[in-house]
């Protein structure tokens, strides 16, 4: 998995060493040497993660950092602060300004090549995220991403037995978030299936292992989303990183900083929401983008991408492909003596019926307003011309219960029939011989069914 990189430093020297280890593992270097040749490479060359040194003369790496925070179109790339060993108000700093990881020098490889591929993977999926989502824009069917969120009020499960450090986490953490603390590791996989924003697990735990609870989340379909912050010996370097490897999201050196941990957690949360975000939108706009939301049934987008690979199916020499084109006769009477509500009803307790009584690899679907088609693979004409006879006796035969049981409706319908043809038939010439056919059935009287002879 390798990645672009921006290293940004202004002593020349700084930057070819990274330069040369990042190269020495196959990552694509480019490099900066002040904070606004920083920012222009930033927008236009999209790296992957930027390497940033704080220390530098005109603007700093804790201006740059807020600026790429700031804009929209750079928000989303990871920020590395590079700071001083001891630079802990640097640290805090640097949270504030947004930064998403820490090094500092003289920069470990072992720690920076940690950091480099867990931020790598978090950008892959960013990247999936935002570019499905910006797909799913194109078509219509999303709202934008809120541009800020906020990194408070977070649900946080703390997972320790050390009572002392929990005080001082509970007494930090409660001042803007909403933490709990768990002590044993039963308890602790029961809270964290719930609504939560962030664990935080001590490694360094005398009764459980932490490291053992991290992987449980990480494999778990539930959890496996949620951010991890581990708390660490600094004296036992191997699991700080061994915590990375497993796919941590961040780490907090003992004993704790109050102000760090609270940092660090307003980070977490915050990136975990603008994730959550981006899932759900891509989750909502998938479902309108193919399904009708008054009856549920798929929608014609839907259907005509099904169709077009049906056809070059039977285009292939493969099985022959019919459609039912059916409305519902004198729709508009419904509505006008019964009110556009009950015509609603009707819509939906009709596509009930029609879903019901189709098999299941047929396609039926919301056509528009009160047409409807349903798909048949595998169905010759004559086959399909019995299952709208079916299907028409079944809707005129029983009357539709609306209006909360008060009315008893009979409704009836017209119902158009075309097979596919051969190789240089389309959808669109499908669908209109069924409409052609639908015309002469409401022209020869409606509640009929006239398969087209074309
Ligand atoms: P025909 O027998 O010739 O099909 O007559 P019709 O009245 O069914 O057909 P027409 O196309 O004249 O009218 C269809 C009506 O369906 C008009 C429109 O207001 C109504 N309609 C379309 N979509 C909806 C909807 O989502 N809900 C409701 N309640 N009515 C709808
Ligand atoms: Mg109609
Ligand atoms: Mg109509």
């Amino acid at each position: 998995m390798t990645a672009r990189i921006l290293v940004v430093d202004d002593i020349e020297a700084n930057v070819r060493l990274l330069e040369a280890k990042l190269s020495a593992e196959y990552y694509e270097v480019i490099s900066a040497t002040d904070g606004v040749t920083a920012l222009a490479m930033a927008a236009a060359d999209k790296p992957d993660i930027i390497l940033l040194d704080v220390m530098m003369p005109g603007m700093d790496g804790f201006q740059v950092c807020r600026r790429l925070k700031e804009d929209a179109s750079t928000r989303h790339i990871p920020v590395v602060l590079i700071t001083a060993l001891d630079g802990r108000a640097d640290r805090i700093a640097g949270l504030e300004a947004g930064a998403d990881e820490f090094l500092t020098k003289p920069i470990d490889d072992v720690v920076l090549f940690a950091r480099v591929r867990s931020l790598t993977r978090l950008k892959l999926v960013i990247d999936e995220l935002r570019e499905r989502e910006a797909s799913g824009r194109r078509m219509g069917v999303i709202g934008g991403v809120a541009s800020r969120m906020g990194g408070s009020g977070g649900r946080v499960v703390i997972v320790d037995d050390n009572e002392r450090q929990c005080a001082r986490i509970m007494a930090e953490l409660s001042l803007e978030q909403r933490p709990i603390v768990e002590s044993s590791i039963e308890k602790a996989a029961l809270a964290v299936r719930g609504p939560v924003d962030l664990v935080i697990v001590n490694t360094a735990a005398r009764s459980f292992d932490g490291l053992r609870f991290a992987a449980m989340i990480r494999s778990d379909e539930a959890t496996r989303n949620l951010p991890i912050l581990a708390i660490f010996d600094p004296d036992d370097r191997p699991r700080a990183v061994k915590a990375l490897e497993l796919g941590i999201n961040d780490l907090l050196a003992r004993p704790i900083d109050p102000q760090e941990l609270s940092a660090r957690a307003r980070t977490q949360i915050k990136r975990k929401r603008y994730t959550d975000l981006l899932r759900n939108n891509l989750d909502n706009s998938l479902e309108l983008a193919v399904t009708d939301p008054l009856t549920g049934l798929h929608n014609r987008r839907y259907m005509f991408g099904q169709l077009d690979a049906l056809s070059q199916r039977a285009a292939k020499g493969g099985a022959p492909v019919a459609a039912l084109l059916l409305d519902i006769d004198h729709f508009k009477k419904i509505n006008d003596s019964f009110g556009h509500d009950v015509g609603d009803e009707v819509l939906r307790e009709f596509a009930v019926r029609l879903a019901s009584n189709v098999r299941a690899i047929d396609l039926p679907c919301r056509y528009g307003g009160e047409e409807f088609v349903a798909i048949m693979p595998d169905t010759t004409v004559e086959a399909a011309h019995m299952i709208a006879e079916r299907i028409r006796r079944y809707i005129s035969g029983s009357p539709f219960r609306v209006a909360g049981g008060s009315e008893l409706l009979t409704v009836t319908i017209s119902i158009g029939v075309a097979g596919m043809h051969d190789e240089n038939d389309t959808p669109e010439a499908l669908l209109k011989r069924a409409d052609a056919a639908l015309y002469e059935a409401k022209a020869a009287g409606r509640n009929r069914v006239i398969a087209s002879a074309a």
